[in-house]
């Protein structure tokens, strides 16, 4: 049936830059056997999903929708990929993003345009468009994703689905290619609060391969999904609704107060302050540690090589010029120049400084709230084509999303609600560390 719906719905969405139709139908036999055997159970068994590019598939081609990876081909599975296999996953094929995660649009892909399911003159946001526009599309049930500062909340808030970044560590990156280290989360993308919670037990856990991951407890959201929210504390950041943000967005906040009131939540409105640093610190630290990720794409261990070259130098130029779209270089450039003799304490080293301190305010604020309550973007889904021209607008459409990553958090994206024009809008629940338990009952009481 996902397969039908793909053929259907793909020439007008482009949500997969891959498919793997005769895989997909040889792998739902082989686990129709495992569900009989005993080899698969569980609640995922059987269930067909979609993997972002970044994310590593053994024999799959896996490109960051980047010219760079093109005919890159991984040896493996990345950790999140085979506990998808393990489950008895069906892995349809591999999603659309922005190149190397870099864009909230989608539409720096060298590949292809994703459009928006619910408007086809929209975008599906980004950097997980492919993704959520999948899951939106009735095209598979469940979706991986990446987000650095935004990438899983902000398209699903453009695509009306609900989609989790975990606590910094809690999914392994191994197989992940890196944007940016110190801020990179997979996470589940799904249709309702339960699967992302269920999908987002299934892909914690510590790993050897990432150092970074953490030993959790095992995850068990089951009571959680319930909903039950009386007694809890709720905060909105006063400067969440301050302008900038589209009335209706903020008109989804204040409904969004009122249903968790009514449900038994206390809500209160503070100031969170330290809201000026987060695009500065973001870009900076996220374009440093780009910088430095992306030096291993120099045609020679993967993808693509200039043909066009006549020495070693020249074929590291060419490749890297040929291989990488502008958004990409944009990034490079800003990192290279930021972690740079002369300007690395004024920039780098600064920007780590303000990142110690929005972690600070969300310490203060994680003292008197459980959870904080704001929007995943400033406006819905821009039309296509829109965006591109101005590309430091686009960047402080990640204010809500990016602080969240900076201070290594957990949060939720849920639908709210539908504007006047007839696009979703989206909002957010912030936990603390290893609070996800809080934001799932939250979401869910809240759904
Ligand atoms: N829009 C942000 C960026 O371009 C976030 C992307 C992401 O989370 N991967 O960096």
């Amino acid at each position: 049936a996902s397969l039908l719906q793909i053929e259907r719905m793909e020439p007008q969405i482009g949500a997969f830059l891959q498919i793997d139709r005769e895989g997909a139908l040889a792998r739902a036999e082989e686990v129709e056997q495992g569900i009989r055997s005993g080899k698969y159970q569980g609640p995922f068994a059987g269930v067909p999903a979609a993997v972002k590019d970044n994310i590593c598939t053994k024999g799959m081609e896996t490109t960051c929708a980047s010219r760079i990876l093109s005919g890159f081909y991984p040896p493996y599975d990345a950790c999140a990929v085979e506990k998808l296999k393990e489950a008895g996953i069906i892995i349809l094929g591999k999603t659309n993003m922005d190149e190397f995660a870099m864009g909230s649009t989608t539409e720096t892909s060298a590949r292809k345009v994703t459009k928006n399911p619910w408007n086809t003159g929209h975008v599906p946001g980004g950097s997980s468009g492919g993704s959520c526009a999948a899951v939106a599309a009735d095209e598979c049930f469940i979706a991986l994703g990446s987000d650095t500062g935004g990438s899983i909340r902000q398209p699903s808030s453009f695509c009306g689905v609900t989609g989790i970044k975990p606590t910094y560590g809690t999914v392994s990156r191994y197989g992940l290619i890196a944007y940016a280290s110190s801020l990179d989360q997979i996470g589940p993308i799904g249709k309702d609060v339960a699967d992302c919670a269920r999908m987002l037990s299934l892909l914690a856990g510590q790993d050897r391969r990432d150092s970074t991951s953490l030993k959790r407890e095992t995850l068990d959201f089951e009571e959680d999904l319930a909903g039950d929210i009386r007694g809890m504390k709720v905060g909105i950041p006063k400067e969440y609704l301050d302008e900038g943000i589209d009335p209706e967005v903020r008109d989804a906040l204040k409904k969004t107060m009122e249903i968790l009131k009514e449900r038994g939540a206390s809500v209160e409105e503070f100031s969170l302050g330290m809201t000026e640093y987060v695009i500065p610190s973001y870009y900076i630290i996220a374009s440093a540690e780009a910088s430095s990720n992306l030096a291993r794409f120099d045609g020679v261990k993967y993808g693509y090589r200039s043909p066009h070259a006549d020495s070693l130098h020249e074929m590291y130029k060419m490749t890297r010029s040929e291989g990488f779209g502008t958004e990409v270089k944009r990034r490079i450039f800003l990192g290279s120049f930021v972690l740079s003799s002369g300007y690395y304490d004024a920039y780098y080293l600064k920007a780590l400084k303000a990142r110690a301190v929005i972690k600070e305010a969300f310490d203060r604020a994680f003292a008197a709230y459980d959870v904080l309550l704001g929007p995943a973007a400033p406006q819905t889904a821009p039309k296509i084509g829109e965006s591109l021209s101005d590309p430091l607008q686009m960047y402080l459409g990640d204010l809500y999303t990016a602080a969240v990553n900076l201070a290594g958090l957990p949060a939720i994206s849920v639908p709210c609600t539908v504007s006047k024009a007839g696009l979703p809008i989206g909002i957010q629940l912030i936990g603390d560390c290893l609070q996800e338990k809080k934001i799932i009952r939250a979401a869910a009481a809240f759904e």
